[in-house]
C-alpha cells in the first residue's frame, strides 16, 4: 500500500476547498448532503471547516461491489429535510465514470432546489463515461483504486486517516 495522499495533505486541500466554497455562498445558508457512505470523513472535515450556514442531511446509496462499478444504482436511504427552495450542496467522495453523480444530481433537481452545487473530493477524469459537471473538486487523479478517509474496499479501510492505493 502507497499513501496519496496523508492526513496533512487531506487537511490542508480540505480547508482550501471550505474557502472557496464560501465564497461562492456569501449571503446564502445551503444545505449540505453527505453521500454515505464515502463521503462521511470528507464532509465532516469540509463543513466544519465553512462559515456558510447549513443545515446537514445524508442520502445513502450504493453501486459498487469489490473495485468494479455494478453501474445500477440504489438509494438505500434518502435524504429528509425538504429541499425545495433551498441551495443544496452535494458532498461526494469520488467522481469516476459520472454515473452516480449523473443520477443524483437528477434525483436531487427532481425535489426542486434552488440551486445545486456538487463537490466532490477525488476526480478521476480519464474514467469518465457519462459527461458531469462538478464546482468543486478536491484532487485529480489517475486510474487508481483508492481506500482510506472514508473510501472502501469492501467496506474495509474506511477509517485510515490518509489515503492509500496498491502499486
Ligand atoms: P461512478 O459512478 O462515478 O463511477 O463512481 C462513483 C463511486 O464509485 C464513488 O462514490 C465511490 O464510492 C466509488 N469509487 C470510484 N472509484 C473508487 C476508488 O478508487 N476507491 C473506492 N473505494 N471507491 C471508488
Amino acid at each position: 500500500m502507497n499513501i496519496l495522499y496523508n492526513e496533512i495533505e487531506l487537511q490542508n486541500r480540505i480547508k482550501e476547498m471550505a474557502e472557496e466554497i464560501d465564497k461562492q455562498y456569501e449571503g446564502k445558508e445551503i444545505i449540505a448532503i453527505c453521500v454515505l457512505r464515502g463521503a462521511i470523513y470528507f464532509m465532516a472535515d469540509l463543513t466544519k471547516n465553512m462559515k456558510t450556514p447549513m443545515q446537514i442531511d445524508f442520502i445513502t446509496i450504493t453501486s459498487y461491489k469489490g473495485t468494479e462499478s455494478t453501474g445500477n444504482i440504489n438509494i438505500i436511504n434518502d435524504i429528509r429535510e425538504n429541499i425545495e427552495g433551498k441551495h443544496v450542496l452535494i458532498i461526494e467522495d469520488i467522481i469516476d465514470t459520472g454515473y452516480t453523480l449523473t443520477y443524483l444530481k437528477k434525483h436531487i433537481l427532481s425535489k426542486n432546489p434552488a440551486s445545486l452545487k456538487i463537490a466532490v473530493l477525488i476526480n478521476k477524469q480519464a474514467r469518465r463515461v457519462v459527461q458531469c459537471d462538478v464546482d468543486f473538486v478536491g484532487f485529480d487523479i489517475e486510474n487508481k483504486y483508492i481506500v482510506g478517509y472514508g473510501f472502501d474496499l469492501d467496506n474495509h479501510y474506511r477509517n485510515l486517516p490518509y489515503i492509500v492505493y496498491e502499486g
